[in-house]
């Protein structure tokens, strides 16, 4: 376990993949919340039952596997909905994720998370660094990533913390505005600061 747990946030297409790509180049063990509510719904274990039984077999594909863009529909459309699941899967993810950083190694770990700063993830770590972006280019490099119109990705935007939220919350930022080039010589400073405290 690590002495130090290094929170990542930031809206959607913001650069988080590229920025922990980055601290795993550096030997640094990263933990994606992402990854691991994925875990959490995989055939066999106990969360994909339940949802099985409250949606139908519908939400299941032939394989077996959970339906995602189904389940998405279905909690797009109710706020009811999406309680029931996130009081079903948050204290898993939670859990999956704690065994994850107990089991790093590194001198420090990097924890992502989409939702840091609206769940109680935050309180797994002990620094909150944030992927920073003009909304403008968050939307364009979400459109060109993902296929998606202007108003698909302003629906996302508008349902995860804006920006000053993030920001209000944030030890540390890092400007993903301009290229990759900058973003890295950001990050190797970043991580010079972390591994001092480290030592510290
Ligand atoms: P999501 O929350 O949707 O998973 P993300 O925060 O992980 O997104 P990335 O996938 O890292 O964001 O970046 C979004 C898109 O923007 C990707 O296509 C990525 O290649 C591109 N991108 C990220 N940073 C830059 C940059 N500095 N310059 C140009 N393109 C970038």
């Amino acid at each position: 376990m690590s002495k130090l747990v290094i929170g990542v946030t930031g809206g959607i297409g913001s650069g988080k993949t590229a920025v922990t790509d980055y601290f795993s180049s550096l030997g640094i063990t990263v933990v994606d919340a992402d990854q691991a509510s994925r875990m959490v719904v995989e055939p066999g274990r106990p969360a994909l039952v339940k949802i099985a039984e409250r949606h139908g077999q519908d939400i299941l594909t032939d394989e077996g596997t959970l339906d995602r863009r189904k389940l998405r529909d279905i909690i797009f459309d109710s706020d009811n909905e999406r309680v029931w699941l996130e009081q079903l899967l948050h204290p898993l993810i939670r859990n999956q994720i704690v065994q994850q950083l107990e089991e790093s190694e590194s001198p420090y770990t990097i924890m992502v998370s989409p939702l840091l700063v609206e769940t109680d993830q935050h309180v797994l770590t002990d620094r909150i660094l944030v992927v920073d972006v003009p909304e403008d280019i968050q939307r364009e490099r979400t459109m060109s990533r993902d296929g998606m119109s202007k108003e698909q990705t302003q629906a996302i935007m508008a349902k995860q913390a804006s920006r000053n939220q993030r920001l209000e919350k944030a030890n540390d930022v890092v400007d993903n505005s301009g290229s990759l080039e900058q973003l890295f010589q950001q990050l190797d400073q970043i991580h010079q600061t972390y591994l001092g405290l480290v030592k510290a």
